[in-house]
């Protein structure tokens, strides 16, 4: 048995665990990603809770064979630097490879979250017999991980799969990429909150919006609701049309709405993928939700990628 530290660096928290050879989560802790402290003190209380997991286990750095970091994109993994991320603004070019390096020896792999999340879906998750696979996070943001032909395809720089700016409707609103209609902006939670809050003029979360729509109760947000899954079946139909896989698998917050919407997916898919077998692709939910990133961190150094 090896371990390995998986860190997931989010815009609002970090989670970190110790995960063994075998897929087991043996401890983990979470600390807020405290944006008004520089990325390098932030990064010291990291590197202290990681340390602090391996001696609650009885362990020393020696025992661990790597330590993996998931981190938002834009990123370049090729220099081990964050880039551009849109909520983690103070973190821009940081070195956050060379930063760890200070604090570990062992080996530091660094990968855009998505893309570790979906390695943790081939390794424990709803993916594990798929040698072709897409995964597809709808949550604050809307992101993907490749797996094709038995590997992760991770672009040369790690930026592969950031599907959230594909253009869905060219005559949508204004991204923050300076593009119209891309798929995150009219189709993650934040789009389906913006857009509802706006609509009903109260502020209203993506989980009430669902419940309204469904309840059948309130036609405003049934359309909404459609058209955001019609945005989501488009996604997914470029994908299966780009890359031909065997499944696709959703997951993120969003995708906790669970049947009806696996169920337009589906619908959307086997209505307008154009390759024959591409619409009988497989769309099925993330089976790691918990952990998810934590675990896909570890993935990078416990499989081979
Ligand atoms: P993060 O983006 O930080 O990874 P999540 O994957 O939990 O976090 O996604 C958060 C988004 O998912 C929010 O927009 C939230 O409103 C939405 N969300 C969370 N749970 C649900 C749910 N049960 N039904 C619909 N939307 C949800
Ligand atoms: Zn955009």
């Amino acid at each position: 048995m090896t371990y390995a530290i998986g860190i997931d660096i989010g815009g609002t928290k970090t989670a970190l665990g110790l995960v063994s050879s075998g897929g087991q989560v043996l401890s983990k802790t979470s600390l807020t990603t405290d944006l008004s402290l520089t990325p390098s003190d932030m990064v010291y209380k990291i590197a202290a809770a990681a340390k602090q997991l391996l001696s609650g286990s009885g362990l020393q750095e020696s025992d661990l064979q790597g330590i993996g970091i998931g981190a938002p994109g834009p990123l370049n993994t090729k220099l081990g630097q964050i880039a551009e991320p849109p909520n983690l603004r103070s973190w821009w070019n940081f070195p956050v490879v060379e930063a760890f390096k200070r604090h570990f020896q062992a080996p530091i792999v660094l990968e855009n979250d998505a893309t570790a999340a979906a390695l943790a879906e081939k390794w424990l998750g709803a993916a594990k017999a798929a040698d072709h696979f897409v995964y597809i996070t709808i949550s604050t943001g809307i992101g993907a991980g490749i797996y094709s032909h038995g590997r992760l395809i991770t672009g040369a720089t790690g930026n592969a799969g950031d599907i959230g700016h594909m253009v869905i409707d060219a005559g949508g609103p204004l991204c923050g990429c300076g593009q119209r209609g891309c798929f995150e902006y009219i189709a993650s939670g934040t789009a389906i909150a913006r857009e509802a809050s706006s609509l009903l003029g109260r502020p209203v979360t993506s989980k009430e919006v669902f419940e309204l729509a469904l309840s059948g109760q309130d036609a405003a947000m049934e359309s909404l609701v459609n058209r955001v899954f019609n945005y989501i079946g488009i996604g997914c139909v470029t994908m299966i049309n780009t890359l031909d896989p065997e499944m696709v698998v959703i997951g993120g917050g969003v995708s906790q709405v669970g049947a009806p919407l696996f169920d337009a997916v589906r619908s959307y898919v086997k209505r307008h993928a154009l390759n024959p077998s591409g619409r009988d692709t497989l769309i099925v939910p993330a089976a790691l939700q918990q952990d998810a990133g934590l675990i896909g961190a570890a993935a990078l150094i416990h499989t081979h990628y």
